[in-house]
C-alpha cells in the first residue's frame, strides 16, 4: 500500500503518528547544568562532616544565576532545577545539612559533580533523537516538546470515508418499519478507523442502487485517502457495491471470497493510489474484515513499521470445536494472562456473523485452522485486539 505524503503536523495532533524522517536535536537537553536536589551549591573541596560554610545567596529554578558566585568557604541555597552557580561544582542535599544562623553545616563530604545534572545529559545538539518510522507515544511527544518543536514531520493520518449500504438500514432511534434494522456498521467502522489512527469521515447511509452507490463512492474518494463500505458485496441481487468496485478496479478480481469465517465476501479496488474496501454487511463480519484487511493497509499508508496486530500463542482453556470446511475460523475470544505467564482464551459468545455483542466483548481473535478444532488446553494463535 503506498504511504501518504509526509507533512509536518502540530505536536498536539501527532500522538500515534509515525515519523517520516530521522529527528535531530538542535539544542542540548537540559540546556544548562542544574541541580537534581534541593540543597546547597558548594565547592566539593570545602565539603566534609562538620564543614561550616557561609550562605551567600538563594537560587530558585527559573532564575538567572548571573552575578552569584560560590567562593571558598561559601554556599548558595539552591532548589531542584536551578542552574549551578559560578564557583560551585557540587550539591549537598538539604537532608544532609543543618542551618546555623547565616551558615550551613554539612554532614558529609561530596565529590565534584554530586547531584549535578550536566547540560546535554539527555540530548546533545546534532544527536539523532528518533529515527524515521518511530511511532510517537506520549514520551516521544515530551522529548520533542523539550526540544521546542511545534510541528513534527510524519506520515499524516489517513482520511477514511465510511459508508453503510442497505435499503433496510435506519440511522438512530427512528421507529422501524417492517423489514428495517438499525445501522451499526458505520459506527463500528468509524470507531475502528479512529482507533487505527485514521481521521474517520462519516459518509452516511447509501441505498442499494447502482448509481447511488457509484456516486457515493466516487464522491467519497474526492475528499478521502481511503474508503470503507459495508454491505452489498455478497451474492444477492442488490449487492451493488460489488459491481461498483469491480467497475472501479476494472477487474473481476476486485470481488473475492476469502477462506475465512466470518467475513467471507470482500471487494477491493485501488482507485489511483486510494484503496476502497468493500466489507461484508453482517456486523461481526465487517469488523473482522476491517481487522484483517483494512486496518493493516491503512496503517501501512500511515507509515507504521508493523501494521499488523500483535499475535500471541495462547492456551484455549475450553478448546475450540469445529468441522472442516476449508476455512480459517476467526473466533472471537476473551483472554487474560494467568499465573503461568500464558494468555488463556475462551469464546466470548455466539460466533454467528450477525452477532455483534460477542465481538464487543472480545479482546482477541483466535486463529483456528481448518480441521477438527483445538482440544481443551491446546495452543492457538490469537491476534490481540
Ligand atoms: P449484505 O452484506 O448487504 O448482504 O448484508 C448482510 C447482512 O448484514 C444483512 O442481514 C444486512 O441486513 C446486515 N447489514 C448490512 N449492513 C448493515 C449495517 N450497516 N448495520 C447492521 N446490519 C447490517
Ligand atoms: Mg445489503
Amino acid at each position: 500500500m503506498p504511504r501518504l505524503h509526509p507533512r509536518a503536523i502540530p505536536l498536539a495532533d501527532a500522538l500515534a503518528c509515525v515519523t517520516s524522517v530521522p529527528l535531530t536535536a538542535e539544542a542540548a537537553v537540559p540546556p544548562f547544568a542544574n541541580t537534581a536536589m534541593d540543597g546547597f551549591a558548594v565547592r566539593a573541596a570545602d565539603s566534609g562532616p562538620g564543614a561550616r560554610l557561609r550562605i551567600v545567596d538563594t537560587l530558585a529554578a527559573g532564575h538567572d544565576p548571573a552575578g552569584m558566585v560560590v567562593g571558598p568557604g561559601q554556599a548558595i541555597r539552591i532548589m531542584t532545577g536551578a542552574p549551578i552557580p559560578e564557583g560551585a561544582d557540587a550539591i549537598v542535599m538539604v537532608e544532609r545539612t543543618s542551618v546555623a544562623g547565616d551558615d550551613v553545616v554539612l554532614e558529609v563530604a561530596v565529590p565534584v559533580g554530586n547531584h549535578v545534572r550536566s547540560a546535554g545529559e539527555d540530548l546533545l545538539p546534532g544527536q539523532e533523537v528518533f529515527p524515521a518510522f518511530t511511532v510517537l507515544t506520549a514520551g516521544h511527544l515530551g522529548v520533542l516538546a523539550s526540544l521546542g518543536l511545534r510541528r513534527v514531520p510524519v506520515f499524516p493520518r489517513a482520511r477514511v470515508g465510511v459508508l453503510s449500504t442497505g435499503d433496510e438500514l435506519v440511522d438512530g432511534p427512528d421507529e422501524l418499519r417492517p423489514g428495517q434494522i438499525r445501522d451499526s456498521n458505520r459506527h463500528t467502522l468509524l470507531a475502528l478507523s479512529r482507533d487505527a489512527g485514521c481521521e474517520a469521515i462519516d459518509l452516511g447511509l447509501v441505498r442499494d442502487d447502482l448509481d447511488t452507490v457509484r456516486s457515493a463512492v466516487v464522491g467519497g474518494l474526492d475528499s478521502c485517502d481511503a474508503l470503507v463500505t459495508s454491505g452489498g458485496v455478497s451474492m444477492g441481487d442488490f449487492d451493488e457495491v460489488k459491481k461498483v468496485l469491480v467497475e472501479l478496479g476494472a477487474s473481476e478480481d476486485a470481488w473475492m471470497q476469502v477462506a475465512i469465517k466470518p467475513a467471507k465476501p470482500l471487494a477491493f479496488a485501488m482507485v489511483g493510489d486510494k484503496p476502497v474496501f468493500g466489507l461484508p454487511g453482517n456486523p461481526a463480519s465487517s469488523m473482522v474484515s476491517f481487522e484483517m484487511f483494512a486496518r493493516p493497509a491503512l496503517r501501512q499508508m500511515m507509515g507504521h513499521p508493523s501494521p499488523e496486530r500483535e499475535r500471541i500463542l495462547a492456551i484455549a482453556d475450553d478448546g475450540f470445536s469445529r468441522v472442516s470446511d476449508g476455512k480459517l475460523h476467526l473466533v472471537r475470544v476473551v483472554g487474560a494472562f494467568a499465573d503461568d505467564g500464558r494468555l488463556h482464551v475462551r469464546s466470548s459468545g455466539g460466533q454467528g456473523s450477525n452477532l455483534l455483542r460477542s465481538m464487543a466483548l472480545a479482546n482477541g481473535l483466535a486463529f483456528v485452522p481448518d480441521g477438527d478444532g483445538i482440544p481443551p488446553g491446546g495452543e492457538v494463535p490469537v491476534a490481540l485486539l
